[in-house]
């Protein structure tokens, strides 16, 4: 009776079906109502199939990266004149962070003999250095040696670990100054700096990105007391003091001010550093110290001290709002319209407005302090300042064109936090500047080849060469900062956006999903495919068995 019925609704022929039955279940599967079983599976199997090659591909091209980066070609050696006759001229780049760095990255380097002098020799990710003291991302994940990147560029570049300590831009000279460090065994912390060795560079073109440095504003207090977030070796220090901190509280008895005291954070402004670091210290307590000593997320406190009345201020209104009901469900204790006037060995001493706008000297203690109040010029750039007469007013920062060439002086160009212009000093602005100085210096290599080829032609042959050359120098393009938005991790696996797309349109996001968002877009914007692989690692690392809390 089923075989009957199943032979009219299949038209199987009858003969098969009752010769076995495995045909049958073929047959009903390529009924109507079945037939889609085997478009699914087909459609499964190519997804996976997409999948795999997907995978192999991403393998492969990271095994290829990390080869290529780690096995440079060989280079174009230094020399006087290049092939053509022309004299190669000499770039000196200081600087080896956003500025100096993406510049070198883009720069040809067969044109022109490249120095590059920084005391400090390897590029830092500073976007991600705030994850560093809880030991969320390593340090070493987060850097890069100049020496391997300089290795990567197709002409020779050499670089000198040493800071400029003067410059002429008349002779077109530099005094650099390179400083050992001796450490002293059985005590990892002193060092000393051995007599220093100082020599003098010359330039053709001067790339100047030396950055800025903290401004404590002359606070009493901070540059004994404080630390602060802005190089490799400040995240370390904030770490060592936040578990000396931890350590010393134990031996102390509960509840008491001095247990108390140690076990206080306090964060001096609320700039994306300041935000940044708080949400994650106050992570680390929570999901991980808490652990290893029970109770200790209770006895915390993370205290984030901002002078004006919101944190964050560049971003949009709603995600400040949204820090702010962040840090409240997290417990950290935010305490805007607090002005820090001093600090000593245990307090930070500031004035707080009330909402009616009176105000009231406090006193909060604390066990670690890391000043985050934002950044001023470098000795360094007061004094070229000081030697070029259009820069005499420039009080915020070098003064340059839309081709970031310095007024007042035709071989020098300066870039990033050390100069002064309508964008915002950021890691962005920084990293475009060097893209399109690059750009632009590999042009004025063009063109410097046809001047000096139009020198040794005949006058026919110099004409058509100096119609070229007007027309290149006439498509010489300014400078075009694109905003891409601006992001912070606030804490609690949460982070804001405030994105841009062209001139048209902008968009702002908070939450957990704007976190991974985060972690992509950052781990995008890393130069070098190694680092992108160990901040990954980190960050698997430290959610698998949370983050490390020996103090080294
Ligand atoms: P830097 O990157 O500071 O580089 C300056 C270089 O000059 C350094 O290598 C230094 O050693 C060298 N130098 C110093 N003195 C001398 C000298 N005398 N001679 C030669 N070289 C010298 N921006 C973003 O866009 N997004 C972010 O998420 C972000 N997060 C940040 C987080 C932190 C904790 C900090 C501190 C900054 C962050 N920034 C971020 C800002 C960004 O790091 C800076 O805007 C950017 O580093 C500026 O680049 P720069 O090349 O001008 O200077
Ligand atoms: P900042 O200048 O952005 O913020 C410093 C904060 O400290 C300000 O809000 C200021 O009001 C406050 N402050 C100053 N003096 C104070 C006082 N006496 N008492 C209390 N508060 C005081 O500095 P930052 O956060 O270090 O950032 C520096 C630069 O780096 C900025 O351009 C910033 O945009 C950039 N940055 C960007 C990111 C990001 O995009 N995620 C992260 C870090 C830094």
């Amino acid at each position: 009776m089923f075989s009957r019925q199943l032979i009219r609704n299949t038209g199987i022929q009858g003969r098969r079906l009752l010769s076995s039955s495995k045909p049958v279940f073929n047959k009903i599967a390529s009924s109507p109502a079945a037939a889609k079983q085997p478009k699914k599976a087909g459609f499964l199997r190519w997804t996976w199939r997409a999948t795999l090659a997907a995978a192999f591909a991403g393998v492969g091209y990271l095994t290829y990266e990390v080869y290529r980066e780690t096995n440079p070609s060989k280079q174009t050696p230094q020399t006087e004149l290049k092939p053509n006759g022309n004299k190669k001229k000499t770039v000196v780049i200081l600087g080896s962070g956003w500025g100096a760095i993406s510049t070198l990255k883009d720069l040809d380097t067969t044109q022109y003999n490249v120095i590059i002098v920084s005391p400090r020799n390897y590029f830092l990710f500073t976007p991600l250095l705030p994850s560093v003291p809880t030991g969320t991302v390593d340090v070493k994940s987060i850097s890069d040696p100049v020496r391997s990147i300089a290795a990567q560029t197709p002409g020779e570049v050499k670089y000198f670990e040493a800071a400029a300590k003067d410059i002429d831009p008349v002779k077109k000279e530099i005094v650099i100054e390179h400083k050992s460090q001796r450490l002293h065994l059985g005590d990892a912390f002193t060092t000393e700096s051995s007599d220093p060795i100082q020599t003098t560079i010359n330039y053709d073109y001067l790339v100047y990105a030396v950055g800025a440095t903290v401004n404590t504003f002359g606070i009493q207090g901070i540059p004994e007391y404080a630390s602060f977030l802005k190089e490799a070796n400040d995240a370390t220090a904030v770490r060592a003091k936040l578990f000396n901190a931890i350590e010393a509280s134990r031996l102390l008895p509960e509840g008491s001010a001095e247990r108390k005291r140690l076990l206080n954070v306090v964060v001096c402004g609320g700039g994306p550093t300041g935000v940044e670091l708080a949400a994650e210290i106050k992570d680390f307590i929570d999901q991980d110290l808490s652990k290893v000593i029970p109770g200790i997320e209770n006895e915390m406190t993370v205290s984030l001290v901002e002078a004006m009345p919101n944190v964050l201020n560049m971003f949009d209104a709603k995600l400040i709002q949204y820090t702010k009901d962040t840090f409240k469900h997290m417990n950290i204790d935010l305490r805007t319209n607090t002005m820090v006037k001093k600090v000593d060995l245990k307090n930070v001493y500031a004035s707080a407005k009330a909402a009616d706008g009176t105000t009231s000297d406090i006193v909060i203690p604390y066990g670690t302090l890391v000043w985050a109040g934002g950044n001023t010029q470098r000795e360094i750039t007061k004094v070229l300042s000081s030697k070029v007469v259009e820069q005499q007013t420039a009080r915020r920062g070098l003064l340059v064109d839309d081709f970031m060439k310095l007024f007042g002086d035709d071989s020098i160009y300066a870039l990033g936090d050390c100069t002064f212009t309508k964008n915002v000093p950021t890691a962005q602005v920084a990293h475009q500047q060097g893209h399109f100085l690059a750009t632009h210096l590999n042009k004025l290599a063009k063109i410097d080849d046809l001047e000096y080829q139009r020198e040794n032609s005949d006058s026919e042959k110099a004409d058509k060469l100096s119609r070229r050359i007007i027309k290149m120098k006439e498509n010489l393009k300014p400078f075009v900062y694109q905003h891409q938005g601006s992001m912070a991790y606030i804490g609690d696996e949460r982070a804001i956006a405030d994105l841009t797309f062209g001139n048209w349109s902008s968009i702002s996001w908070g939450g957990e999903f704007t976190f991974l968002f985060w972690k992509i877009a950052y781990v995008k914007m890393m130069m070098g495919t190694r680092n992108r692989i160990l901040v990954s690692m980190d960050w698997l690392k430290s959610s698998l068995f949370g983050r490390d809390s020996s103090k080294e």
